[in-house]
């Protein structure tokens, strides 16, 4: 079996058509959605995070702005940004870059946005309310795969889905998004035994390590759905999945390339919760 091939970058742009056509909607009825960006510092692949993100929204008629603030920022300074960010009826949606400089604490500024503008999903309000199925900002990675696999038409229901990595914005998320379409989940972390006992079983593996190599072909069964969302830089800066891509694709039944695969569609619903926002606020369905 050749596996098919979830082409994020094709399916993050027929997906982000759509969304034009719902912000110039949304604009002849008066309202345009803004995202506002928050980076603190001069780290290089923030920089680059930051603008893609700002000409991606732009690209749709969205409104996007960069709040570049100093390396040696105070927390009290970057907090009252956010307060003004909050406080502003022009914007809909807001970001905070991480990492932030080592004075800044990530889960305190966090936990200051603004939850109805909280495009990540990152607030533990907007946490609370995916963990007891309430409409909420779902977290952009899994709110991206989920995307993926629905394009795809690939049944979840009863499947036996495997995990690995528990982080707050990608292994857990996922967990949950893939229990509320009655998949039986589980997930595994550095401290699992036998990864490869729970893998082999898998009827969908998500990796969300950032090991190459963490998952090969011997670990995946015939026809399993395989998403890579691991992003490490080897040494010539090329990225690399957890997956073994060329062997597992051998394999099974659908999977996503690095880069290519996630990484498209992450943006992608940075868009659509900033679109969201925007409806939400405005109270439009
Ligand atoms: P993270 O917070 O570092 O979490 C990594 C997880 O992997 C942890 O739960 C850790 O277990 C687990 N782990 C580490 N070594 C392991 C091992 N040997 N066996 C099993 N599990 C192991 O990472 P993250 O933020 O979720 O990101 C994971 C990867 O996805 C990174 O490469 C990141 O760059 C990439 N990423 C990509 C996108 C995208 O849009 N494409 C978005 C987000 C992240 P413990 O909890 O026990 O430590």
């Amino acid at each position: 079996m050749v596996a098919k091939i979830l082409d994020g970058k094709q399916i993050a742009q027929d997906y982000r058509q759509k969304l034009k056509e719902e912000v110039e909607s949304l604009k002849e009825q008066g309202f345009t959605p803004k995202l506002s960006v928050i980076l603190v510092g001069n780290d290089g692949a923030s920089q680059s995070y930051v603008n893609s993100k700002k000409k991606a929204a732009e690209k749709l008629g969205m409104i996007s702005e960069i709040v570049h603030l100093d390396e040696s920022t105070s927390e009290e300074e970057v907090l009252n940004e956010l307060k003004r960010l909050n406080e502003d009826d022009s914007v809909s949606g807001i970001l905070v870059q991480v990492p932030l400089p080592k004075q800044v604490s990530e889960q305190k500024i966090i936990e200051s946005i603004n939850p109805d503008k909280d495009v990540d999903g990152f607030h533990p309000t907007n946490i609370g309310k995916l963990y007891i199925d309430e409409q909420t900002f779902v977290p952009c990675t899994p709110l991206g795969i989920m995307e993926l696999l629905n394009h795809a038409d690939i049944d979840i229901e009863g499947k036996e889905a495997v995990i690995i990595g528990r982080s707050h914005i990608v292994g857990q998320p996922i967990y949950k998004l893939l229990l509320q379409k009655n998949a039986t989940v589980t997930i595994m972390h550095s401290k699992t035994k036998d990864m490869q006992s729970h893998l082999k079983n898998a009827d969908i593996i998500v990796s969300a390590v950032g090991q190459p190599g963490i998952v090969s072909k011997d670990d995946v069964k015939e026809g399993a759905v395989v998403i890579d969302v691991g992003n490490t830089p080897d040494e010539n800066g090329k990225l690399k999945g957890d997956v073994d891509y060329d062997d597992v694709k051998e394999i099974a039944g659908a999977i996503t390339p690095v880069p290519g695969g996630v990484g498209p569609m992450t943006i992608t619903m940075v868009l659509n919760n900033t679109l969201l926002a925007e409806k939400m606020r405005r109270g439009i369905k």
